[in-house]
């Protein structure tokens, strides 16, 4: 479609980025163009809908930039998912595994009710950890997940096959 293309054309590839061997994906230059950033937001929020979420979850940092005018135009609460020591109330966390290492994500445990179904924001899906870690998350806070939906799946790293078992069925929407 004609926005496949708009969105595609405003992703710029950062070669070596972060380190040798790898192509970073940078979403500035679409969130610097109004027309691409709101018709991104647009489709999202078409998707909110439709999964019948009531709430839009965003993943640090940029599922904080896609998620919020998601969630804004489609009506529902925002609800942030950080990286770990960054929420000041009552938290649930979740540990996953890295490349090298391990991390944290957490999310504020009075956000999301067991009334809750969420969609999941976030700008690129990898291998899946971050998103499969926050889906567990998500249901250890009794909320159900609506569905995930990314701007782009890096689809040679198998990450939605690793995120199957975890969605149970729930949809996993690249754009
Ligand atoms: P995963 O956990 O391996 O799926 O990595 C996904 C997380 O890393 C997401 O929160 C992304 O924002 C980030 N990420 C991984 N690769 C890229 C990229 O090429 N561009 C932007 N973000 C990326």
């Amino acid at each position: 479609t004609g926005i496949r293309e708009l969105l595609l054309s405003r992703i710029r590839d950062v070669a070596d980025y972060p380190e040798p061997g790898v192509m970073f994906k940078d979403i500035t230059p679409l969130l610097a163009d109004p027309a691409a950033f709101a018709a991104l937001s647009d489709v999202l929020a078409d998707i909110a809908r439709a999964t019948g979420a009531t709430k839009v979850v965003g993943l640090e940092a940029r599922g904080f930039i896609l998620g919020a005018p998601v969630a804004v135009r489609a009506g529902l609460g925002f609800i942030p998912v950080r990286k770990a020591g960054k929420l000041p109330g009552a938290t649930l966390s979740q540990a996953y595994d890295l490349e090298y290492g391990s991390a944290e994500i957490e999310v504020h445990a009075e956000d999301l009710t067991t009334a809750d179904r969420v969609l999941v924001v976030d700008d690129v899906l990898a291998t899946g950890g971050t998103a499969e870690a926050s889906v567990q998350l998500i249901r250890r806070a009794g909320a159900e997940v609506a569905g995930l939906a990314v701007l782009m799946e890096l689809g040679f790293l198998g990450g939605r096959a690793r995120l199957e078992p975890a969605l149970a069925g729930a949809p996993l929407e690249a754009l």
